[in-house]
C-alpha cells in the first residue's frame, strides 16, 4: 500500500510548540494584527521580496507604486521598464515577467485586481486558489491570507525555517513547504500570526543564520542544536 511522505514525517511536538511560543512571547511580546494591506499589494509585495530583504523589496515596492497609478498600468507597461522600476528588489528579469503574468491571471479569471473575496473562502480553497497563479507557492500564499486577508494561515519564510529545525519543532530534512503544513496543523489558529512575528523577529536578533546567539538566547533549554551542537562538544 502506498504511504504517502507526509506521512512518515513525525508531527511537530504541540507541548513543546506551547512552551515555545510562551517563551517567545515571554521574550518579544504578544503580537496583534495593526491592520490589513490590500491583498493583491501584498501580493505584489511578497513576489519583490522573493530572494532579497525586506529593505530591497520594500524599496521596490514604493518605486513601482510611484510609477504606476494602478494595476492595469503596471501590467500595461513594457516589460523591460517595469524590470528598471523594481530592480532594486533584485533578480527583477524573473519578478517583473512574474508580477506582469499574475496580475493578468487576475484579469482574466476574476475581471479586476481585488483579491478580497480570499478572505471569504475556506482555507484550502483560498490556498489552493493562490497557488494555482504563476510562480505562487505556499509561502507567498500564506503571506497574503495571514497579512491581507486575516486568515490563520502560516507562512515559513528562511527565518522560521531555520528557528524551528534547530529547536527540533521540525526534523533536519524537513522542507519549507512540509514546514507549512507541519506547523500549521499544530498550531491554534489564534498563534498563527503571533508565531509567524516572533519567530521571524527571533531569527533575526538572535538565531541568525550563521553565529546564533545561543548564549543570549530564552530558547536555549528548549533547543536540539544547542544540546546536541553547543553543548556537546567533542574533543
Ligand atoms: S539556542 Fe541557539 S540555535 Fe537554539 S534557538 Fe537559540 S539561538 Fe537558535
Amino acid at each position: 500500500m502506498a504511504v504517502s511522505r507526509m506521512k512518515l514525517i513525525p508531527a511537530v511536538d504541540r507541548g513543546k510548540l506551547a512552551v515555545v511560543l510562551q517563551v517567545l512571547r515571554d521574550h518579544y511580546g504578544p503580537r496583534e494584527r495593526s491592520g490589513s494591506r490590500d491583498p493583491v499589494d501584498e501580493l505584489v509585495l511578497t513576489i519583490l521580496s522573493q530572494n532579497t530583504s525586506d529593505r530591497n523589496s520594500g524599496r521596490a515596492f514604493r518605486l513601482l507604486k510611484a510609477a504606476y497609478p494602478t494595476y492595469e498600468a503596471v501590467l500595461a507597461a513594457p516589460v523591460s521598464e517595469l524590470y528598471e522600476v523594481i530592480k532594486a528588489a533584485g533578480l527583477g528579469n524573473i519578478k517583473a515577467p512574474r508580477i506582469q503574468a499574475v496580475l493578468s491571471q487576475l484579469l482574466a479569471r476574476r475581471g479586476n485586481f481585488d483579491l478580497s473575496f480570499l478572505g471569504q473562502l475556506p482555507l484550502a480553497e483560498a490556498k489552493s486558489w493562490l497557488t494555482s497563479l504563476p510562480g505562487i507557492g505556499p509561502k507567498t500564499a500564506g503571506c497574503v491570507l495571514c497579512f491581507a486577508c486575516d486568515l490563520p494561515v502560516l507562512a515559513v519564510d528562511t527565518h522560521i525555517h531555520r528557528v524551528a529545525q534547530r529547536l527540533g519543532l521540525i526534523g533536519p530534512k524537513v522542507n519549507a513547504d512540509q514546514a507549512h503544513d507541519l506547523l500549521e496543523t499544530a498550531l491554534l489558529p489564534a498563534e498563527v500570526y503571533e508565531f509567524h512575528v516572533n519567530m521571524i523577529l527571533h531569527g533575526r536578533q538572535i538565531c541568525h543564520a550563521l553565529r546564533p546567539e545561543c548564549g543570549r538566547c530564552p530558547l536555549q533549554e528548549l533547543c536540539e542544536y544547542y544540546r546536541t551542537t553547543v553543548v556537546y562538544s567533542p574533543a
